[in-house]
């Protein structure tokens, strides 16, 4: 694994804000994207390193309410992005399908700690409660 940290975002507005600051991204367009990510709930890329940093930084933002398996599944493939002193975007569709490896490995264990019963996969409740104070 690439030397790499992790950059958490507050909103799907931030996370989009940073990937478009890398230029080459498809031509799509950020509204586009951002109406995707919101509907999604979560998302997350990984830089890779630079002229300016050796350093791969993994990207991700998700809604309060997202599945943490699902989280934890996405960054999981961005990590197998960086295995094996990735990316390597010759290898085309295997790039993604190493990436993917990695999110199955992750949520093939979390189905395994739930089946134990070790972890407890209920999202938080998002406030639907209002208190009043006086
Ligand atoms: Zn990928």
């Amino acid at each position: 694994m690439r030397l790499h940290r992790f950059q958490h975002h507050s909103s799907a507005a931030a996370i989009i804000k940073q990937f478009f600051l890398v230029p080459d991204e498809n031509g799509k367009a950020p509204s586009t994207m951002l109406k995707k990510i919101r509907k999604k709930g979560y998302w997350a890329y990984v830089d890779v390193p630079n002229e300016e940093s050796e350093e791969c930084i993994v990207h991700f933002w998700h809604r309060a309410d997202a599945p943490i398996e699902r989280v934890a599944t996405m960054i999981a493939h961005e990590l197998g992005h960086i295995a094996d002193g990735g990316p390597h975007p010759e290898l085309g569709q295997g790039e993604e399908d190493r990436a993917d490896e990695y999110a199955q490995a992750t949520s093939e264990t979390f189905s395994l700690l739930l089946h134990l019963g070790l972890i407890n996969l209920i999202p938080p409740k998002v406030a639907s409660i209002k208190i009043q104070i006086d």
